[in-house]
């Protein structure tokens, strides 16, 4: 018999316990520690799962403006050079179109090289200059952040010249490749001229969103990282990946990698390699050291500071 005066709820509590395991059989014990268990580890993803959304959903709000820019900006100048091209195509005659005389009919590549990489960098500096202040706030740092600090004129000058560069070469070789398809076809002025207009179009689509993109989520990566460098207090930052049906297996491998706020996540040259279903899979960094995500084209992951 016990006496319900002096049952304390810490008392209630234990007595509980005792009861439940001198009444429940072994294997009830089981699953119900079990179903406690799967409760406590369920409410915990669902914390991470709220924190990961909250993270994106106020980094992607904050980008999509940009976004937009970037790729107003890459039809603009890619709509210059398709209206150059067709003005060239037009001037040939059917006689002179062979396949050396491709290079007359191609736009100035060294000027829109420069037109991308000035209306990049400009973009670049727009998102910073955004990003850098959300991320003092977001881990309340003591600071200001600074967007004409050396490190990031820095990484400007050197990357958007090779972003430019890179890009007008993928440009030129696939506009070269389609237009000597079509000189070897027998295609005259309208055979050329619609393979031109065909290309700019799809690129208009789907490769000008992946383009910005990539572009915007790596300028505000990179601005996370100088506000890491210029608060003094972080020496160490995570790689923090963005879960979505799409992630792939190098991206779903590398969340929660810390290393060095120096360091790189990947040096040129690297290979990241993961096992899908038994097979490996094999990505190269063949465009830039990674000090930050994205790892690839179309990669949304972020880097965070980690904090002692
Ligand atoms: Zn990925």
């Amino acid at each position: 018999m016990i006496n319900s005066q002096l049952l304390t709820d810490n008392l209630a509590e234990q007595v509980a316990v005792e009861a439940i395991k001198f009444y429940l059989a072994p294997d009830v014990v089981k699953t119900l520690k079990q179903m406690m268990i799967n409760d406590i580890k369920k409410s915990v993803e669902d914390e991470k799962k709220l924190a990961h959304d909250t993270l994106f959903n106020a980094l992607f709000k904050s980008l999509a403006p940009f976004e937009k820019k970037f790729q107003a900006m890459l039809k603009r100048i890619w709509g210059e050079e398709e209206r150059i091209l067709i003005a060239n195509i037009k001037k040939m005659k059917k006689a002179w179109l062979v396949k050396d005389k491709v290079d007359d009919i191609l736009y100035p590549t060294s000027i829109f090289e420069k037109k991308l990489e000035k209306g990049a960098s400009q973009i670049c500096i727009e998102v910073m200059e955004k990003e850098g202040p959300r991320v003092v706030n977001l881990y309340d740092f003591d600071m200001i952040f600074d967007v004409q600090n050396p490190e990031v004129t820095k990484w400007l000058k050197s990357y958007t010249p090779m972003f430019s560069e890179k890009l007008e070469e993928v440009n030129v070789k696939r506009l070269r490749a389609t237009l000597i398809e079509g000189i070897e076809a027998g295609e005259g002025v309208p055979g050329l001229t619609n393979r031109v207009y065909t290309l700019y179009k799809d690129w208009g689509f789907k490769r000008a969103e992946d383009i910005a993109q990539n572009q915007v989520i790596r300028a505000s990566n990179k601005a996370a990282l100088n506000v890491y460098r210029q608060s003094g207090v972080v020496e160490k930052k995570i790689w923090v990946t963005h879960f979505s049906p799409n992630t792939c297996a190098h991206c779903e491998q590398l969340d929660g990698t810390t290393i060095g706020l120096e360091e790189n996540f990947f040096d040129l040259g690297d290979e990241s390699r993961v096992e899908v279903e038994g097979k490996e899979q094999v990505l190269k960094m063949n465009y830039e050291t990674i000090d930050a995500p994205p790892l690839h084209n179309r990669g949304r992951c972020t880097v965070g500071a980690v904090v002692d």
